[in-house]
């Protein structure tokens, strides 16, 4: 049996994870958390048997006290505790932005494997997070859909020569507003932007697709998850979401990973590593798909791509920065207090007149996340 603590068990992460658990036999889920929604989290402990959870929001986790007879943590010291206490495995960190940095630290720093749903920790974290992993031998397995495969092509070459990989292909589903003029997306709305075409996903990453910060992010992503160098990182919009990586190798080959979008793939991979379960999945039927698109990213329309590239090469605290500036202001925009193209305004507003510190620990991380947020903040109150 493999302890598993499943991190932002209550979103869409998390409850397509606590599915594929129930449905194993080799994993026990020994703990999960949530951020407010404390009636829901409560649901699930007591339907997978589990009697420790924490609950991030101070209040929520006093209502939860008062209902329930587990042990309900809460605050940061309540995270070390509920992921040390709980003596896992295997985390899943599918909390959303960068809150799931500091369980990330925990998780590696006690040596646990992680399953990393939240891109945001290594955009923040960068290489401060890989060498934690390293130095304490954890294991690091990618969640999100295009790493996970990148994961499992990169694997299948492990054995080769240094530089067999060359490039890496990261696939982007082009979001709901893929095909949209630069005009034609100031007048979008939240409501549309959360209809996403190919995936059903949280609030923060259906903006994130619809902006492409998310490809944005997932650059970085891949950057640190596999040491490949910016240049040889390409994106490109393919709006059926079959194909969900490939690499280009030495030899002129291409190898891709194809399967129709579904999360509980890449999850599945991740809780599983490094074997193969069985999941009841069509499998991919190419004759009637009949055929595959491939188009290049209009920058022009999306400039987010491009901050979050700039921030990548910039490195230092620069992705950090992009990151909080990106995270406030998809929160204004979910809220309706900023346009759709003002997201990308004020996060190279942030960048621009921000200090980049090349060396950094987590504190200065944190600092520099709290000081984007205020100026991203400020900028939003001009636009208002
Ligand atoms: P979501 O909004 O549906 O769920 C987020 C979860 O995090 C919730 O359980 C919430 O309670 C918890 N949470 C939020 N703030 C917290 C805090 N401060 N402390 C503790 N818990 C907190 O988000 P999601 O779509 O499941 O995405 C989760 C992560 O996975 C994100 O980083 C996202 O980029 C990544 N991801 C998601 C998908 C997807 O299909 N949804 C795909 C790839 C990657
Ligand atoms: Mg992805």
């Amino acid at each position: 049996m493999r302890r598993l603590v499943i991190l932002g068990s209550t979103g869409s992460i998390g409850t397509q994870a606590l599915e594929l658990v129930a449905a194993a036999d080799d994993l026990e889920l020994v703990a999960i958390s949530a951020d407010r929604r404390w009636e829901q989290l409560i649901a699930q402990a007591n339907e997978h048997c589990v009697r420790k959870v924490l609950i991030a929001d101070p209040e929520s986790a006093e209502q939860a006290r008062a209902a329930w007879d587990g042990e309900v943590l809460s605050g940061p010291e309540g995270l070390a505790e509920l992921i040390v206490g709980a003596e896992p495995d295997l985390v899943l960190n599918a909390i959303v932005g960068s809150a799931g940095l500091a369980a990330t630290v925990i998780t590696l720093s006690e040596g646990v494997d992680l399953a990393l749903a939240n891109k945001e920790s290594l955009v923040v974290g960068g290489e401060l997070v890989i060498e934690l992993a390293a130095a304490t031998g954890a294991r690091l397995l990618p969640v999100d859909s295009e790493h996970s495969a990148l994961h499992q092509l990169i694997a299948s070459e492990s054995g080769q020569a240094p530089g067999t990989v060359q490039r890496l292909t990261l696939t982007a589903s082009g979001g709901p507003f893929r095909g949209r003029s630069r005009d034609e997306l100031a007048s979008v709305t939240a409501e549309g932007a959360l209809n996403h075409p190919t995936w059903q996903m949280g609030g923060k990453i259906s903006i994130d697709s619809a902006t492409l910060m998310n490809k944005g992010l997932e650059v970085i992503e891949a950057h640190q998850l596999f040491g490949t160098a910016y240049d040889d990182i390409e994106v490109v919009i393919h709006p059926q979401s079959i194909v969900h990586s490939m690499i280009s190798l030495a030899d002129g080959s291409s190898l891709a990973h194809l399967g129709y979008p579904d999360m509980k793939v890449p999850i599945a991979y991740a809780l599983h590593y490094p074997r193969r379960t069985r999941l009841e999945l069509k499998s991919l039927d190419l004759a009637q798909l009949g055929s595959l698109t491939f188009e290049p990213v209009d920058n022009q329309a999306f400039p987010c791509l491009g901050l979050a590239l700039a921030a990548g090469r910039e490195g230092g605290t620069a992705p950090c920065i992009l990151n909080a500036a990106n995270e406030v202001a998809v929160a204004a925009f979910l809220d309706n207090r900023c346009g759709f193209l003002q997201i990308a305004e004020v996060i190279a507003a942030t960048l621009n007149e921000a200090q980049i510190e090349q060396s950094y620990s987590f504190d200065t991380l944190i600092a520099a996340d709290r000081a984007a947020r205020r100026v991203t903040g400020e900028h939003l109150a001009a636009l208002a």
